[in-house]
């Protein structure tokens, strides 16, 4: 029989009502003759509550204690669909992360996936019963709790398609796929049937918030075909897959864009090597994630770094780069928040000349200056202020023709 697993995000199961709407998809996938594994998030903002409740009990969050809070919500949703599925005739059974066999590392709060003992889930299908499991959390090697990072159960459901050897892993959203823009900023953006993992990588990391990051990457390490789609409609949505050689590529399949980057620079660091590990070390020893770097050619024996960070990260990058200010020889630390980025995704670009031009020219034409620049193989990303970032997204939309 063929194996389908199911993710149903938080707003999918966000009330009674839905999850007895998401039963019933579930029913029919497998009344079609179709296995189903189903993983879920937490009910609607669960997860976002579970974390203000934290914040107002504690100011020193255990992260063994906070992983065992937060792993609660899914708890909720997996029992109740099991429920809802029992009211309609299908045998299921709930387990938890730990119970399904998810082993991680014990790095709480953001821990990797290490191992698979799937076991309990394959004589679950054996039995003709549809296993729910609660995504977004494991057990450590130390048999703690786990969780795996904020939109985790996307990892969850990818990873078990993997180990289970599923034909397809459904994501089940509130949104009817992958689309070529933004539709909030971009009306007339449209889904797109089918992209690569490559681009969905590019387009994840670039503000194409839909999937999680890491879950892309275990998919296209795992060979795991994606449809996203969407739990309200149940149309079809957009497929992720292996890129298909045979098939024609646009040059540009997306424009993506992301104000959730802050820019740091550092002037007048001496010329010389080393100074750039030695920043870029600091950061990283601090758990940074630096995105863009830019550093100019020097003048003088001295040259600026740029860099962009997580907002949430500004704050300590700029302390790091303070404290190494007198040991490097540092004029100056400037943070700047009021900057986003605008980003060009398509596989078919590594073989089309010009695409940077016509980029830069567009958005020359609509009066925006660009900051910073940086540049993949698909994707090319500008870096310009925050209020003008949506203006751009719109006439880079119309030039590369994606309506
Ligand atoms: N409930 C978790 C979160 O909100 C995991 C998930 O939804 O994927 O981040
Ligand atoms: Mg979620």
């Amino acid at each position: 029989m063929p194996l389908l697993v199911q993710k149903y995000g938080g707003t999918s199961v966000g009330d009674p009502e839905r999850i007895r709407a998401v039963a019933d998809h579930v029913a029919r996938t497998r009344r079609s003759g179709v296995d189903v594994v189903v993983v879920v998030s937490a009910m609607g903002r669960t997860t976002d509550d579970l974390i203000r409740l934290a914040d107002e009990v504690s100011a020193n969050q255990p992260a063994r204690e906070f992983d065992m809070l937060v792993s609660s919500g899914e708890r909720i949703s997996m029992a109740l669909l099991c429920m809802a599925l029992a009211d309609l005739g299908v045998e299921a059974a709930s387990f938890t992360g730990s119970q399904a066999g998810i082993i991680t590392d014990t790095n709480h709060t953001r821990a990797k996936i290490v191992e698979i003992r799937a076991d309990r889930l394959r004589e679950a299908l054996a039995a003709g019963k549809v296993p729910v499991v609660a995504g977004f959390q494991g057990v450590s090697t130390a048999r703690d709790v786990t969780t795996l990072g904020r939109g985790g159960s996307d990892t969850t459901a990818v990873a078990l398609a993997a180990v289970l050897g599923a034909d397809a892993c459904e994501i089940y959203t509130d949104v009817t796929g992958v689309f070529s823009a933004d539709p909030r900023v971009v009306p007339d953006a449209h889904r797109l049937p089918r992209i690569s993992f490559d681009e969905m990588l590019e387009m994840a990391a670039t503000g194409g918030r839909v999937l999680m990051l890491r879950s892309v990457e275990f998919a296209r390490n795992h060979h795991v075909p994606l449809h996203v789609r969407s739990s309200f409609t149940w149309e079809p949505g957009t497929w992720v897959v292996e890129e298909d050689e045979s098939m024609e590529q646009a040059v540009v399949t997306a424009v993506t864009h992301d104000a959730s980057e802050a820019k740091v620079t550092v002037t007048d660091v001496p010329d010389r090597p080393g100074v750039a590990a030695r920043l870029f070390r600091a950061l990283a020893d601090r758990s940074v994630n630096v995105d863009m770097i830019v550093q100019n050619t020097s003048q003088h024996g001295t040259t600026d770094i740029s860099f962009t960070v997580p907002k949430v990260d500004l704050a300590t990058s700029v302390s790091v780069c303070e404290d190494l200010r007198g040991e490097l020889g540092v004029a100056d630390v400037v943070a700047d928040e009021d900057v986003a980025r605008v980003s060009l995704v398509g596989a078919g670009m590594k073989s089309h000349p010009g695409v940077t031009a016509t980029m830069f020219e567009t958005l020359a034409k609509e009066g925006i200056n660009i900051d910073m620049i940086s540049t993949s193989t698909i994707r090319i990303s500008c870096m310009v202020r925050a209020g003008e970032v949506e203006k751009g997204v719109r006439a880079l939309h119309e030039a590369f023709e994606l309506s």
